[in-house]
């Protein structure tokens, strides 16, 4: 059976590991209700984009 030959050395299994970790997802605050959102993103509370660009009308209650 083939084996390493050599141990792997550290620097080599962090490099390999410095991608595995997830990243907090980044949020902004929306200008229009304040609220914590994705950037890019059309706001889930409010429906607005942009400013004044209403996207999804949302008729809650
Ligand atoms: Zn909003």
């Amino acid at each position: 059976m083939a084996v390493p030959k050599r141990k792997q050395s550290n620097a080599r299994t962090g490099s390999r590991r410095s991608h595995d970790f997830k990243k907090p997802v980044q949020t902004v605050a929306c200008p229009n209700c304040n609220k914590m959102i994705q950037p890019h993103v059309v706001c889930p509370n409010c429906g607005q984009y942009m400013r004044r660009e209403v996207i999804a009308k949302d008729d809650a209650k």
